[in-house]
C-alpha cells in the first residue's frame, strides 16, 4: 500500500491527487514527486478537499469506472473539475476524461469534447514507443492498449499528434494523454498540470 508522499508540507507546495482506484498510481506518484510537488491517493470524494490538481491514472477504464461509481467519485470529480482545479488523465483515465466513448458504455466526465475509442491500436501492436510531434520537441510516447481521440471540438488544443492523430489535448483545466507520461524521464507533462495549478492560484 502507498501512503501519501511528504507529510510536512510547505503552505506553497502544490498538492496533487493520485485516482487510486485502480491504475498505475505509483509511477505517477513518482513524476510528481520529481516534479518537485506532493500527492496524495485519492479513493473516496473527501480526499479531493485540499488538492490543487488532480491525476486520473491509466489502467482498465470499465474496471476504474465501476469503482468511482461504487465509491461516489463520478460526482466529486464534476465537482472537482468545475472548481477551475487542473486534471491530468493518462491512457484509461484519458477515456474518463472524454465527451463520448464510443462502442462501449463507459461513463466518462465529459471534460474534453472528443471521442474515444478503446483499444484503438488493436491486439497485434497494442503497446509501442514513439516520438510524437508537436510544440513539446522530442516527447517520446508509450502506448499501451491506448484509445485513439476522435473529433475534437473547437475548444480542443492538440499539442502533440502520432500519425496525425491527438495524443496530448487540453480543454481549459482539462488535460489528456492517450500514452503514459508517467513512464518515461521526461517531466513536460505533469510538469503542464503543475503550470495550470499554479496559475490558477495567481
Ligand atoms: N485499454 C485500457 C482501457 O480501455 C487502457 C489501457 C491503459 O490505460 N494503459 O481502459
Amino acid at each position: 500500500m502507498v501512503a501519501a508522499g511528504r507529510h510536512s508540507r510547505p503552505a506553497a507546495e502544490l498538492r496533487v491527487g493520485i485516482v487510486s482506484v485502480q491504475g498505475a498510481v505509483q509511477p505517477h506518484a513518482a513524476a510528481i514527486a520529481r516534479a518537485g510537488a506532493a500527492w496524495a491517493q485519492v479513493r473516496h470524494p473527501e480526499d479531493l478537499d485540499d488538492l490543487d490538481a488532480l491525476i486520473l491514472p491509466g489502467g482498465e477504464s470499465t474496471t476504474i469506472s465501476k469503482g468511482l461509481e461504487r465509491v461516489g467519485l463520478y460526482e466529486a470529480l464534476e465537482a472537482f473539475a468545475r472548481s477551475g482545479r487542473p486534471v491530468l488523465g493518462t491512457c484509461a483515465g484519458a477515456i474518463l476524461m472524454a465527451r463520448e466513448v464510443e462502442g462501449v458504455p463507459v461513463r466518462s466526465l465529459g471534460l474534453i469534447d472528443v471521442t474515444a475509442v478503446r483499444n484503438a491500436y488493436g491486439t497485434q501492436v497494442d503497446s509501442f514507443a514513439t516520438v510524437a510531434q508537436g510544440e513539446l520537441e522530442g516527447l517520446r510516447a508509450i502506448f499501451i492498449r491506448a484509445p485513439r481521440l476522435k473529433r475534437p471540438g473547437p475548444d480542443v488544443e492538440v499539442l502533440a499528434r502520432v500519425d496525425g492523430w491527438p495524443v496530448f489535448v487540453r480543454q481549459e483545466n482539462a488535460l489528456a494523454t492517450t500514452f503514459h507520461p508517467e513512464l518515461t524521464p521526461d517531466g513536460r507533462v505533469h510538469a503542464a498540470l503543475l503550470e495550470l495549478a499554479k496559475k490558477r492560484q495567481q
